[in-house]
């Protein structure tokens, strides 16, 4: 590990634009001791404890889960992920001291971790509420602000952008087998090189990039002949919103991708595959709910999903705002557009 971050944990090319950022009043420097040395932090009163974890992993490796954050005077507050730190009274001038130990084993580390088992329905009228709230657009423009997304092949012309989620939507990663080859979700190399004839493929897990890349080489996504991947996204591009009702959870703003690269892709011509459906929060008419890839072994035989999922994506790919379409009766969709192409 390099010697600490000067005074914050973007790196030095985006530090640029972060000094024009509008700086919030609640805006923290935190000091975090680890492994003998100490880290600048810096956060907003309005970021959850969780997201504190993920901004000190950027800088120390040691994933959220496997972080234990000690503090004077505050009990264990800090091992919920969901407290806001603006409830804590939090100080510059006192030090964080962090517990936890850099991943080696990440394959068993995916398989030990607590299991996500609810996804709920936000309302219509709060997924709006969620996106449009000045507190969440300003997040956004401060993950903008930090975070580097790496083009692994340029982006192209005229192509529309699909965004896929890995756990449960490519891969189940709840279950154990020699070769991940065996919890791949059937005919996903199909599917990718059907629709990279017509979408920039990215790619956009919840976990860690070093698990990412080690993943989607395993299942030989990195190097297909027949297709390529634009990007890799990982937690660190998430952000954290608070709903009325469901309280505080991450979602993938695709907003990210469309400031990154706005002479590309914008909300006209991208959706994203996920079977969270909370992770479109801020870009509902966006996403697509998959249905869940599980029991691998029992199911691997049946799941056309992503077969029926590519006849989709190609059928609306001549669609100029695929936004305006409602992706949740996509299996509607297929079917009146095979009809109208046999009675053509
Ligand atoms: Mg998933």
């Amino acid at each position: 590990m390099s010697a600490p971050a000067p005074s914050s944990s973007s790196s030095s090319s985006s530090s640029a634009s972060l000094a024009t950022s509008p700086v919030t009043e609640e805006e923290l420097t935190l000091t975090v001791k680890w492994s003998g040395k100490e880290y600048t932090v810096r956060v907003c009163g309005d970021d959850s404890v969780a997201e504190l974890k993920r901004r000190i992993c950027e800088l120390t490796t040691v994933l959220p889960k496997r972080q234990k954050l000690l503090y004077p005077k505050i009990g264990n507050k800090l091992a919920d992920d969901t407290v806001l730190l603006s409830q804590l009274p939090l100080k510059a001038s006192v030090k964080m001291t962090m517990i936890g130990t850099v991943e080696e084993e990440i394959i068993v580390d995916q398989v030990d971790s607590p299991e996500v088992v609810d996804d709920f329905e936000l309302g219509q009228d709060e997924a709006v509420d969620i996106k449009d709230k000045e507190v969440n657009k300003q997040k956004l423009r401060r993950r903008i602000d930090q975070y580097k997304i790496e083009l692994r092949n340029p982006c192209r012309e005229g192509k529309k952008l699909l965004v896929l989620d890995i756990d449960y939507t490519l891969f189940d990663h709840r279950s154990t087998a020699e070769n991940p080859l065996e919890l791949m979700r059937p005919y996903l190399h199909e599917f990718l090189t059907a629709v990279y004839a017509e979408y920039d493929i990215m790619i956009w897990s919840a976990t860690s990039m070093k698990w990412v890349e080690l993943k989607m080489g395993q299942l030989g996504v990195l190097d297909n002949p027949n297709y390529k991947i634009t990007a890799l996204l990982d937690h660190l591009a998430m952000i954290t919103v608070q709903s009325d009702t469901r309280g505080i959870f991450d979602c993938k703003p695709l907003g990210l991708i469309w400031a990154k690269f706005p002479e590309f892709y914008s909300s006209k011509n991208t959706i994203m595959f996920d079977d969270l459906r909370r992770n479109f929060v801020m870009n509902p008419q966006n996403g697509l709910t998959i249905r869940p890839f599980k029991k691998a072994y029992a199911n691997r035989d049946s799941d056309q999903e992503l077969v029926k999922l590519t006849q989709y994506l190609l059928a609306i790919a001549d669609i100029d705002d695929i936004s305006s379409l409602d992706h949740s009766k996509w299996e509607f969709f297929a079917e009146d557009n095979n009809k109208r192409r046999r009675h053509a």
